[in-house]
């Protein structure tokens, strides 16, 4: 193996436990466990984007955490038994680019929010894609789960000058 390709992470060549931790305090001395198809994607991803670091807003939750912060109570963060699922952010990239890119590797649901792109590798349930709108999701309904962009258009034109990015 050459140099380059030789992982630094100690999840994957680029991730690391510490970033995919529940925040929480009862989880300071859990393990953390995270799909290794979603750290696959996750490093495609970083590719896909110019090799710019993929920030870990949120990886593993437990049940209780992703309480406190109003998660899907079947959240796709909490490991069962290890976590599907991601909040990234890509600096200098918009939400919706990084979400754009995600959705041209396959394979993952993906939720975009004004501080960033939520992204797991769960089947489609209800849909592939949503919007948060605040804190509310907005799910794309079944004909438009063909087209992030198209479903983010229009979620946007109904929205119009409300939202501002
Ligand atoms: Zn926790
Ligand atoms: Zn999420």
């Amino acid at each position: 193996m050459d140099r380059k390709n030789k992982p630094l992470g100690d999840l994957s060549t680029n991730f690391w436990k510490k970033e995919f931790r529940c925040p929480c305090q009862k989880c300071r001395r859990k393990k953390v466990r995270v799909s290794n198809l979603l750290l696959f994607k996750l490093e495609m991803l970083r590719v896909a984007l110019g090799n710019k670091p993929v920030i870990i807003l949120s990886g593993n939750r437990c049940p209780e955490e992703n309480k406190r912060i109003d998660g899907h109570p079947n959240s796709a963060h909490i490991p069962k038994p290890d976590g599907e699922g991601a909040d990234i952010k890509v600096k200098g990239i918009k939400p919706i680019d990084a979400g754009l890119a995600a959705e041209k590797i396959g394979g993952l649901r993906i939720g975009i929010a004004k501080w960033g792109t939520h992204l797991d590798i769960r089947p489609p349930s209800p849909s592939r894609f949503w919007i948060y709108l605040g804190k509310k999701p907005i799910y794309s309904a079944k004909i438009e789960n063909e087209s992030l962009l198209k479903f983010y258009q229009i979620i946007k034109g109904k929205e119009g000058e409300k939202t501002d990015d």
